[in-house]
């Protein structure tokens, strides 16, 4: 099968979060089943270029329309670790990919939306016929929407769109000017209940909505996100949308690449390790961590914490869990950063607060490579999210022996099992997990946690023996995905 990609985002080339991941192992995965993938994404002036193998303009005369002008694009193509990339780089005054960030311009919509159309010429331009076309997130809804009632009249018949929603809270609300911008007339059409207008500003078209409404099938994360996302108020709206598109909507756990994330052929880390070699290597990889971040080498568990620092992410509860397991015998190690300016601000101003600590280290930034030493080097990683759509850092940390501590929502309830209460057998239990979103609620698990590790260290060892053993490479997932692909293919 032939599927093409389009995305924001794809590890390591250009990443913020999990989308990317998700994007790089996806296509890898379809890859080895014998499927030709390809993946188009923004040339961001900030993106990874030493991460590319091989670029080279290949197309320079892209002509993309935008309100009632063209704007003229290049195309450049490289190998992103053996996936074969395609960058559109518009020429602009707008400066639509060369502003530093990946996100969080007022005009991110219309970005986005240019990406989006430019995506889609490029296909048309260059012949391209995909069985399938893989969107992710608000920032490539406006696609099926395109494909459908511009593209599709020009010829282009053949490609079905899958849409993956990776996190709700975004949804890519914005003006009608959108419509006119990318050429879709009509406005009093598309600003109809059933199609993009916002379910709670009727003055506003939604993205992400377009690309629920629009597409042959529609997924997310997780299983429990999916019925969260149907059911609870964590839709932020959209969950009516969702439930009238249900036949065409389910929801596939996240994979992880093991090629990347895998302590026993991992380059980032000193010491490679699996679940047969015993703990001695994860031992000398925390060594490795301390004399990295200068932490002082004891007799201590280390609590981690790698992701964005995010409300969803329960930003006041990672704070109280870096007291917390300071107070209770613990190092700290966090890895993080905010584009809001005040949370970034509130962590260094923590981090100044707690510079002389010997058990404690934040490290406020995007570090990559530090990300697998500390996955490796640590004892337990504290993820109490608000929300999860999946989450993929309990899933690396399971890989790498780390035990994970998370709040039971979403693709953590999914993934991590209680070590006391969950109703699995012993062997699958592989972490703590707490149900109310508040201080008590994280004590609850973290001193189990901490508990178990001074207390009963062989119990402890058995919950990481049972966490690596979990298989969460993308070999389901990808067999998922190519059945709804062949759902829609020959529909
Ligand atoms: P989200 O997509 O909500 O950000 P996920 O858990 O799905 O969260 O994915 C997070 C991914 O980003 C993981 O691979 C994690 O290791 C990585 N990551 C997040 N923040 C950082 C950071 N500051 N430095 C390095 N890697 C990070």
């Amino acid at each position: 099968m032939y599927i093409v990609m389009v995305t924001a985002e794809c590890a390591p080339v250009a990443k913020v979060g999990g989308l990317a991941d998700v994007v790089y192992g996806l296509a890898h995965e379809l890859e080895i089943r014998g499927n030709d993938v390809e993946i188009i994404l923004p040339k961001y002036d900030c993106m990874r270029h030493d991460q590319i193998y091989g670029m080279q303009k290949i197309f320079n005369d892209l002509w993309v329309p935008f309100y009632d002008r063209r704007i003229h694009c290049s195309v450049f193509f490289g190998f992103v670790h053996g996936r074969k990339c395609f960058f559109i780089e518009p020429h602009s005054e707008k400066n639509f990919f060369n502003r530093g960030v990946y996100y969080g311009h007022q005009d991110d919509p219309e970005r986005f939306t240019f990406f989006s159309r430019a995506a889609l010429e490029f296909m048309f331009k260059t012949g391209k016929s995909p069985d399938v076309i893989h969107c992710h997130d608000w920032q490539t809804g406006i696609v099926p929407v395109l494909l459908f009632d511009i593209y599709k009249n020009l010829g282009m018949t053949h490609p079905r769109v899958c849409f993956t929603l990776h996190n709700l809270k975004h949804q890519g609300v914005t003006g009608g000017f959108i419509l006119n911008a990318v050429g879709l007339g009509r406005a009093e059409h598309y600003f109809h209940h059933d199609r993009l207008r916002d379910n709670f500003y009727p003055g506003a078209i939604n993205l992400m909505k377009a690309g629920i409404v629009y597409s042959n099938f529609v997924t997310t994360v997780s299983p429990s996100y999916a019925w969260e996302i149907q059911n609870t108020s964590l839709s932020y709206g959209l969950g009516q949308t969702l439930n009238t598109h249900a036949q065409k909507f389910g929801g596939v756990l996240n994979g992880i690449d093991y090629d990347v994330w895998n302590p026993a052929i991992d380059r980032h880390i000193p010491h490679r390790y699996a679940v047969n070699t015993g703990q001695e290597k994860k031992y000398k990889n925390k060594e490795a961590l301390r004399n990295r971040l200068l932490l002082r080498q004891d007799y201590k568990p280390i609590v981690a914490y790698i992701g964005r620092l995010d409300h969803q992410k329960g930003v006041d509860l990672i704070r109280d869990s870096i007291f917390y397991s300071l107070a209770n015998g613990c190092q700290f190690v966090l890895l993080g950063s905010s584009p809001d300016h005040g949370i970034n601000n509130y962590f260094l101003s923590l981090k100044r607060q707690l510079n002389d600590n010997p058990d404690c280290h934040l490290e406020i930034g995007f570090d990559e490579e530090l990300s697998h030493l500390i996955y490796a080097g640590s004892d337990m990683i504290v993820l109490p999210s608000l929300f999860e759509p999946c989450g993929l850092t309990q899933m690396i940390a399971l890989k790498y022996g780390t035990v994970p501590v998370v709040r039971a929502t979403g693709g953590l309830r999914d993934t991590v099992f209680d070590a006391d209460y969950s109703s699995r057998p012993y062997h699958e239990r592989n972490g703590y997990v707490f149900n109310d979103f508040n201080f008590k609620g994280l004590e609850s698990a973290l001193h189990r946690a901490i508990g178990m590790w001074y207390a009963y260290p062989q119990h402890f060892r058995e919950l990481i023996v049972n966490g690596m053993r979990y298989d969460f490479s993308w070999n389901h997932p990808g067999r998922h995905y190519l059945n709804i692909y062949e759902y829609i293919r020959d529909k």
